[in-house]
């Protein structure tokens, strides 16, 4: 990871410890964020600016202050939600629509809550 990449995980764990979704913090000694903006070229990926795996964030551009910021903390609440509820996470990210999906909903309000800080 880059300097900036860790930076950039830790000021979103900042932000996510600020709430109070799930009984125990995230954890973030085994993310890894990385920039792979040819990921982003395939077909079903091309409208996303990030994406979350078990414990990695990818990113389409390098993480900055700011909208960077606000994606890296939305993506690093993903997996705060796997390590606490991972069956239901993949249930509900393969049986509901993006826009409906409550574990969406619930990273945006993350990011929304955070922002001033
Ligand atoms: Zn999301």
């Amino acid at each position: 990871m880059t300097p900036e990449e860790r930076e950039a995980l830790a000021r979103a764990r900042a932000r996510l410890n600020l709430l109070d979704l799930y009984p125990r913090p995230v954890r973030i000694d085994r993310v890894r964020v990385f920039t792979v903006p040819l990921f982003f070229k395939l077909p079903r990926l091309r409208r996303y600016a990030g994406y979350a795996l078990w414990r990695t964030i990818l990113l389409r551009r390098p993480p900055g202050r700011g909208s960077g910021d606000d994606l890296v903390t939305h993506e690093l609440c993903h997996i705060w939600q796997m390590q606490n509820r991972p069956f239901d996470v993949i249930l509900k990210f393969l049986t509901t629509r993006y826009r409906r999906n409550p574990y969406e909903r619930e990273a945006r309000r993350a990011v929304e809550e955070t922002r001033a800080c």
